[in-house]
């Protein structure tokens, strides 16, 4: 299981950094040119031409084995 532990990127034009805490946390830069949303349930990302060219993805991941109890979930979490 890959739990997402941080949603987010930084926009080459403006150089904001947008993160999304929560599921219903949409974000956008300054300069709009760059959206972040999902929290830590998905990745949502909107941009005005490409991935490449608009912004580096700082997102983080936590690789999770599935034997884990739910009390360990919930201290990470
Ligand atoms: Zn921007």
């Amino acid at each position: 299981m890959c739990k997402i532990i941080r949603n987010a990127i930084q926009c080459k034009h403006c150089g904001e950094t947008l993160e999304s805490v929560n599921v219903h946390d949409y974000v956008t830069c300054s300069c709009g040119a760059c959206s972040v949303d999902g929290g830590h349930d998905y990745l949502r990302r909107s941009y005005e031409t490409s991935p490449k060219e608009d912004y580096i993805d700082l997102s983080e991941f936590m690789n999770i084995p599935p034997d884990t109890s739910d009390e360990v979930l919930r201290k990470i979490f």
